[in-house]
Formats: C-alpha cells, structure tokens, sequence
C-alpha cells in the first residue's frame, strides 16, 4: 500500500500547522510520497506566499528595489523554520533567488520558488529525501504537460526510494526554465505523482472535510459528500464548485487511483472519496448542488424551424465567429435558446444578432439577462422516480420561477435556469428537499 499526500497552503501556513500535517504523515507509514504546497493564508487577513513571490518579482522586473518583500518571505520561512526547532538554513537559497531575480528568470521561477523552499523545509522536518519538481515533471515545447517523459522520469527516480517529498506546482519547460502549472496546481503535481508510484490512494488535504452538497457560503451547515465520481465531480466544478484543480482529475483517473479529500485541522473525518465507479448509493438521491450566475438566453424563433435543414448549425456559427462560447442549448419545436457568458456576450451583442439574421432570417430574437444555471447532480437520479418533480415542486414553493430545464441523456444531472436574484433560495430550496428530508 502506497499513499500520496498533498497539502494545501492553509495546511502548512505556520509551524503549528506543519507540525499537525507532521503527525498526519507519522501516522501511517505508507503516507510515503509528500507534496507540498507554498505557505497559504495564517488568517483572512494574511497573504499567501506564492502571491508575495509575484509581487515581490514584479518590482525586480520594473528594477525596483525589491528586497524588503523579499526578506518578509524569508521571514514567514524562517518562523516555520525556528517554530518546528530545525536546524536548517536558507541563507544560500534565498541568495540564488536574489540573483535570480535581479537576473530576470520568470514569474513562474519566482512563483515557484513557494513550494521548492517549503519542500526543502517539509524533507528535512521528515528526515525523507527532498527531489526538486524539475528533475522530475516536464512541459513539451509547446508548453503543454509531457506526461510521458514525466511518469517514465518520475517513476524511476521514484521507485528507488522509500519516502521522498516533491514540492507542487512547477517542473521544466522545454528549454530547461521553470515552469508553473496554473494557480492552485499544487494538485496536479500530487495526482502526477501517485501515478508514477501506482498509488493505491491519493490523499489530498486541504480545510475543509472533502466536498460539500452545496456552497457553505449560500446553504448553512451543508453536508460532506462521502463519495463522489470522477463524472459527478467534473459537472458540479464546472458549475463552480471548487475542491480540487481540474487539471489533477485526469492523471489518477487513467490510472484508477482514487482521490480522498481530507482535512488536516479534523484528521478523523472520513472526507470524501473520488472514485471512477461505485455501487455505493449517495445519501440522499442527488450527491450536490452548484451553480453560476450571470448568463443571457438568447431565444431564435422561426416557424418551422425543426423542417430547415442545417438552421442549429447556422445560428451557432453565429456565436463562433464571434468567439462566444455556448453554455447550454434547450430548444423547442419553433425556438432554440442559447446561453451564454453574459460578460462575454455584452460587447458583441448586436455582432452575434446581425449574424443570427444574416444567417437564419428568424421570427424574432430575444434575450434574456442577468440569469444563473444550477446543476443538480446525482448518479442516484437514474434509478430514482420523481427527482424532477421534487426539484419543481421545491422550487414552486420557495415562489422561484423556473425559466429553463434542462437534463442530460445520461441522467447524471439536472440543470434549471431561474433569475440570479433567485439563485441563493433556489439552492437552498432544493438542498432542503433531498438533504434535511433525507429521501
Ligand atoms: N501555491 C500555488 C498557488 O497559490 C499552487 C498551489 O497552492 O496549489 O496557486
């Protein structure tokens, strides 16, 4: 049995949360491979480390003195560094950074130079051998992630050892500069890596205790998922449900490994498990809400309009030309409806309606805004009757108006458009009817 074990910045913001994430890892010997992210947030009001590295390189890229903001880096480094008891110097390390700096070597090398210092800091803390992300994860000469080179390169360098940390967030580009993956990548490097150890799990703690059914910003007190799929969990963060990086699905789920989102502030919480297929039945019918706000529906009415070969196709490539992408697409006999980013619609409005008349000479356009898309999603929904109805009937009470319904072939989910002024009761309308019911 192998773990991977990733933490967030919250999770090793200070030396007392190192020191929890230390008895975390000392708990369990197979919790062999370690990622770390870059220190995060001590307290609401504080500022990540990873964003001081990009403020602080912006000065030494416009030639301003920028080794003030470099020495309160150390400093949070230092007080982690002397919190924990280690003997440990990072003297010669912050002077490379200095001279990388004034040399200009990148925002990502600054950036990344978060979690490469921190890794430094965890290896020794844990006695385990530290290996510099960029021996280890590669980017192609586009830019893009080599998976190949990086599993083959990775799993070998690996493989030889018993217990090692590699700190997340960056490998090598092509040309041998660092390279980050984008914010909140700390993720990907611990799915990457817990294949190339074939991992049995990979555990990814965080501060919260796994996924929740809704935003705990707009339902009070929601409920932890407790198992969720790879499917489940793709269609509710692209609803704006945010756990884990989106990127960091795709290495473990080719490999089967299963993700277990844990919380290092409550280690006993079951947290929530990430798995490619289970015959285990979500609580409560659906496995949770999410939702965004501000879309426009732009409704094209034609009189026989299902007879007219290739009209969907023409109206869409209105949207095309103009770079609009396209949100959801529920038609009716006479009328397709197209939603869309309203922010990204607004300035080329009347390009994409001189295009729609050109192209498909409508009835009548009309538009909607100011409106929000809620997906309820649930694996359960198949094999269960009524899940629309109680969705409705849910949302008649709270005296929502439904103005779009919309659901998947596959009967994963469900998605309804109402106004945005409606989103936060309507969530908490159909929260209440699957989860403080029970059914
Ligand atoms: N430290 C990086 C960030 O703040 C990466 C991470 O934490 O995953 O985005």
């Amino acid at each position: 049995m192998i773990k991977v074990v990733k933490f967030g910045g919250s999770s090793l913001a200070s030396a007392q949360q190192f020191s929890k994430v230390g008895d975390i890892i000392r708990a369990d010997e197979t919790r062999r491979f370690v990622v770390p992210s870059a220190p995060g947030k001590r307290n609401s009001k504080d500022t990540k480390v990873t964003d001081m590295l990009y403020s602080c390189y912006a000065l030494a890229e416009q030639d301003q003195e920028f080794k003030t903001e470099l020495r309160k880096i150390k400093e949070r480094y230092t007080s982690i560094i002397n919190g924990l008891n280690l003997t440990l110097s990072l003297e010669d390390e912050f002077k490379k950074i200095e001279e990388q700096f004034k040399a200009k070597a990148g925002s990502d090398y600054a950036a990344s130079r978060g979690e490469y210092l921190n890794g430094i800091i965890m290896a020794n803390y844990l006695g385990y051998e530290f290996i510099d992300a960029a021996e280890v994860i590669f980017f192609d000469e586009n830019g893009l992630f080599d998976a190949d080179k990086t599993d083959k390169v990775m799993s070998a360098r690996l493989s030889k050892l018993e217990n090692a940390v590699v700190p997340g967030f960056y490998g090598s580009a092509f040309d041998g500069s660092i390279k980050t993956f984008s914010r909140g990548g700390s993720d990907i490097t611990g799915s990457i890596v817990s294949k190339a150890v074939k991992a049995t799990v990979y555990e990814n703690w965080t501060d919260v205790s796994g996924c929740l059914v809704a935003d705990p910003r707009i339902v009070d007190n929601a409920q932890p998922i407790k198992v969720i799929t790879y499917r489940e969990l793709r269609e509710l963060s692209y609803m704006g449900a945010s756990v884990l990086h989106e990127d960091a699905i795709f290495p473990v789920r080719k490999a089967g490994i299963p993700i277990n989102i844990k919380n290092t502030n409550d280690p006993t919480a079951e947290g929530t498990m990430i798995v490619a297929n289970t015959c285990q039945k979500s609580e409560y019918t659906i496995t949770g809400i999410a939702g965004k706000k501000g879309f426009v529906a732009v409704s094209i009415d034609k009189d026989m309009m299902n007879s007219e070969i290739g009209f969907c196709r023409k109206a869409l490539s209105a949207f095309e030309e103009n770079g609009i992408s396209i949100e959801h697409m529920p038609s009716g006999i006479d009328t397709m409806t197209v939603f869309v980013h309203q922010e990204e619609f607004e300035g080329k409005e009347q390009q994409v309606i001189g295009a729609i008349n050109r192209e498909c000479n409508p009835d009548a356009i009309e538009l909607e805004s100011d409106l929000a898309l809620i997906a309820v999603v649930g694996r359960g929904m198949k094999s269960t009757r009524g899940t629309a109805g109680r969705i409705f009937s849910a949302l008649a009470h709270a005296n929502i108006n439904v103005k779009m319904i919309d659901q998947g072939s596959s009967e994963l989910n469900i998605i309804i458009g109402v106004s945005n002024a409606d989103f936060e009761n309507a969530i908490n309308a159909i929260y209440e009817i699957f989860v403080l019911t029970k059914i």
